[in-house]
């Protein structure tokens, strides 16, 4: 996900979320801190808490094998980076070999530097989409990272000065935690984002890449077209592990350009993997199948929707306007007003425009080429 359009959920956000529930535990010192799991003897994952908190990060997901290290979507920031890397040289002293990226978004590969710094012949590696976005005018968005946060930060100031929020509503306990949060964590995700640099993969593939790393074999493909038309996951088949980037996010999914029918099938080759443990690209590990289930169920119901409002002769317009997301908005958010409110903007909101685009024919994410 883009820091520029994270600013611009903030926002949003910051106009209508309250409720607490993501809010109860405490806050980390900065919003940089991965907090690791071992899932299996060697295989650990790096997920930052509070999903929504500013800016948002994706999991690092990294296995140790005899031979090497092979980590998939190091970090969105240099620090977050860093701190993965320090994980790693505690618990082995193998060099890393591979860091794969999963997708083109920054929050899972702005910050991979480090690991070029660290380690001086690792490979990258990407689908061949990733590559293309890599080197167009679209990953230019980094740009934004210099001025954004700072500009941000003097906005939600004047929220806290005036307890009211861009529409003018009252701050809520819930709005002024949120605000503090992107207020303190405001120099440090600034000066971090000072480093970011964009890492180029030195490895591409299509379908499918294996990686045999001493005791270990890691398999990266890709499945069909979901959170963008070149995400990978990581399958561990003797672990039966898999880490789907973005394509699964928890609790409430990013539905920005997704089209629907291929997102389904998409979701559908990554359950028929039977896997024990899926690492989603942001929020919590998942054990089995059910969550997968409910967005499969979710896609499937609102492109059938969008089929049967458009045979009925309704313009797009209109069709998109009688798109109803209730039988789903509980199942995500379990009626948490914050969740809510990101599944509005989150799922809801881009789901409604994307699923029409879809039958467009056009690509969901243009490829602008560098002047
Ligand atoms: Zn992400």
């Amino acid at each position: 996900m883009k820091q520029k359009i994270n600013n611009i959920y903030a926002v949003i956000i910051g106009a209508f979320c309250c409720g607490l529930a993501v809010f109860s535990g405490a806050a980390t010192a900065d919003p940089l801190v991965p907090t690791f799991e071992e899932l299996a003897p060697g295989v650990w994952a790096g997920v930052r808490e509070d999903n929504p908190r500013n800016p948002v990060m994706g999991t690092a997901t990294f296995v140790v094998s005899n031979k090497g290290v092979v980590v998939y979507d190091g970090g969105g920031m240099p620090l977050y980076a860093e701190r993965v890397i320090e994980k790693i040289r505690s618990v082995t002293n193998k060099p890393v070999t591979h860091v794969a990226i999963s997708h083109w978004h920054g929050d899972h590969n702005f910050g991979i530097h480090p690991y070029l710094e660290a380690f001086p012949n690792v490979q990258v590696i990407s689908h061949s989409f990733t590559h293309r976005v890599f080197n167009s005018k679209r990953i230019r968005y980094i740009d934004g990272y210099s001025t954004g946060t700072m500009e941000y930060k003097a906005t939600v100031e004047g929220y806290m000065e005036s307890g009211k929020d861009r529409e003018g509503n009252p701050l809520t306990p819930a709005h002024r935690k949120y605000y503090n949060n992107i207020i303190n964590d405001a120099d440090i995700v600034h000066g971090d984002s000072q480093r970011v640099k964009i890492t180029q993969p030195t490895i591409t593939f299509d379908d499918k890449l294996t990686i045999v790393s001493g005791n270990r074999s890691i398999e990266f493909m890709y499945l069909g077209d979901a959170n963008t038309a070149g995400d990978i996951v990581m399958w561990l088949p003797q672990e039966k592990i898999v880490a789907t980037g973005d394509i699964v996010v928890v609790p409430v999914p990013y539905l920005f350009n997704v089209p629907p029918r291929k997102f389904s099938v998409t979701l559908q080759n990554i359950n028929a993997l039977d896997y024990d443990i899926l690492v989603p690209g942001h929020g919590k590990i998942q054990r089995d199948t059910t969550y997968v289930d409910l967005l499969i169920e979710f896609a499937d119901a609102v492109a059938d929707q969008r089929d049967v409002l458009l045979a009925q002769g309704l313009s797009d317009e209109d069709a998109q306007a009688k798109l109803d997301f209730s039988a789903f908005e509980e199942r995500f958010t379990g009626g948490d007003p914050y969740l809510t409110f990101f599944f509005n903007a989150w799922s809801k909101r881009p789901f409604r425009a994307a699923v029409f685009k879809a039958l467009k024919g056009i690509p969901m994410v243009e490829i602008i080429a560098e002047e």
